[in-house]
């Protein structure tokens, strides 16, 4: 079968299937359009895509996919030694960008010959599908914990993933996806725009993710990261607007409880959570015919394997409070880091299965809680292990505090000591550390609050520890 099935099949040929802000295009007209673009393509290896959130975009990824060439994304608000990093490590012969682009408009077009991406020009040739084993993305992970490195992703595992979270979240021809998310990370690119061209149905992306516009757009089913579905749970007319919705989707970072629950009362609507890696697409998943769960992400999806070990790669028990690093195995896999050997054998045990990096604690239902990261959310003070996420969810049920990040920074006598940052009003740092001193123990308790106007966040608001950490 097709990696875009859907997108072959005739029968749905609606005139509004893909919308992207104001353009929307049938499923015939998008596949004239690309082929286009993979006529141009010539059979190259691998090309960059500027990723701004518009149609070219879809246009230049679908061509490129057509065409068996790998896609680049290139975020648009990279700096120039991100950019500059992604283009010289990935190797891309080209950039896909719309027609007319100039150096101004994109650096990239600087370096590399541009194949123009117009949305006028339509094609009826056949490209030959590839092969499953062909690289679809070269994906770069979002760099939290050090340079992001590029993930090769190929057509099979996508299609796997897709179909699971098809099965996952009963997602069908009838469905009509919004969303507003980055085109260039599994999220909005995979999930976003990959998801509706194999599963079918409807896609709607919103431009930015406003809750105003998520409001607007009359979607069956949602996509948000945290931050949004809170700006959603805080704009409460917006929220009130999703209760016709089928269901609401939150990953790439963990939803705060106080969210999920804001987002019960206005919308109806118990949030579906899922969790994935660049290297691993989405393994884990609440279903929509079954139970959800505020601060768990569910269960494997369809042949996905995981377990949780302690740091000499024992197994721990699936009892539900045993915290170890989650190691995932299964059919939705990339195929290794490119130029990079030394992370690719770091990433995997003996055994061959991937090492996320990430710490969880698994039930004897199977479900899954995601703690956070073993490098920044494990904080080791005075002999204890403290998960970050848990001193955070506390900071959160303060009415005052509006966002909180827990880190533990170097201490003589505890090893780390836990310090919060805080982003709220009219509250002292004291007055917190009193605060989470009631609802936790004691080892649990900040050392000390850092009140700031913001948190250092990336491109799908993610909060960068790292910087915290390195002040
Ligand atoms: P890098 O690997 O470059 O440091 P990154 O890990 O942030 O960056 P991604 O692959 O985009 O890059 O993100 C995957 C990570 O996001 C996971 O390892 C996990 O820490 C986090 N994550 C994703 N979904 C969830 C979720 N539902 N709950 C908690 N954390 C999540
Ligand atoms: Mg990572």
């Amino acid at each position: 079968m097709s990696l875009l099935a859907a997108m072959s099949s005739s029968v749905d040929d609606r005139p509004d299937l893909i919308r992207v802000g104001d353009l929307s295009l049938s499923r015939s007209r998008l596949h004239g359009l690309a082929t286009a673009v993979a006529d141009d393509l010539h059979g190259l290896d691998r090309v960059a895509v500027e990723t701004t959130p518009t149609m070219e975009t879809v246009v230049g990824v679908v061509g490129a996919l057509l065409a068996g060439t790998a896609v680049v994304p290139v975020p648009p608000d990279a700096g120039p030694r991100e950019r500059e990093h992604i283009l010289r490590d990935s190797a891309a012969g080209a950039l896909l960008a719309p027609a007319g682009t100039t150096p101004e408009d994109s650096p990239a077009a600087d370096r590399l010959p541009v194949v123009p991406v117009d949305l006028g020009r339509v094609s009826a040739t056949t490209h030959p599908e590839p092969g499953p084993e062909r690289t679809a993305l070269i994906l770069y992970t979002s760099g939290t914990t050090g340079a992001p490195k590029g993930a090769l992703l190929s057509r099979g595992a996508i299609a796997t993933c897709l179909d699971g979270l098809a099965d996952a979240w009963a997602w069908t021809p009838d469905d009509l996806l919004v969303h507003g998310l980055p085109l260039f990370h599994v999220h909005g690119l995979v999930l976003g725009v990959l998801g509706p061209l194999r599963v079918g149905g409807r896609l709607h992306h919103v431009g930015r993710p406003q809750p105003e516009r998520y409001a607007a757009a009359g979607g069956t089913l949602y996509f948000g990261v945290p931050t949004i579905w809170s700006r959603i749970a805080a704009a409460s007319a917006s929220a009130r607007a999703l209760r016709g919705a089928r269901l609401l989707v939150s990953g790439s970072a963990a939803l705060p409880t106080a969210v999920f629950d804001e987002l019960t009362g206005l919308t109806g609507h118990r949030v579906v959570e899922r969790y994935g890696m660049t290297e691993t697409l989405i393994t884990v998943s609440a279903r929509a015919d079954g139970p959800r769960r505020p601060g768990a992400v569910g269960v494997p999806l369809p042949g996905v394997r995981t377990r949780i070990v302690d740091e000499q790669g024992r197994d721990l028990p699936t009892d539900g409070a045993a915290m170890g690093e989650l190691l995932v195995t299964g059919p939705t896999l990339f195929d290794g880091y490119l130029n990079r050997p030394d992370a690719d054998a770091a990433s995997r045990t003996a055994d061959g299965w991937f090492r996320t990096g990430d710490v969880a604690t698994v039930g004897p239902d199977g479900w899954h809680r995601i703690v956070g990261r073993a490098s920044t959310d494990l904080i080791k003070s005075g002999g204890y292990r403290i998960g970050a996420g848990e001193v955070e969810e506390a900071l959160l049920a303060h009415p005052a505090v509006r966002e909180a990040a827990v880190v533990g920074l170097p201490h003589p006598d505890l090893g780390q000591q836990v310090t919060a940052y805080v982003v709220g009003d009219g509250v002292t740092g004291p007055e917190l550390v009193d605060f989470v001193a009631r609802h936790l123990s004691v080892h649990k308790r900040p050392r000390e609050v850092r009140l700031v106007d913001a948190l250092p966040r990336n491109a799908l608001g993610k909060v960068q520890k790292k910087r915290l950490v390195e002040g």
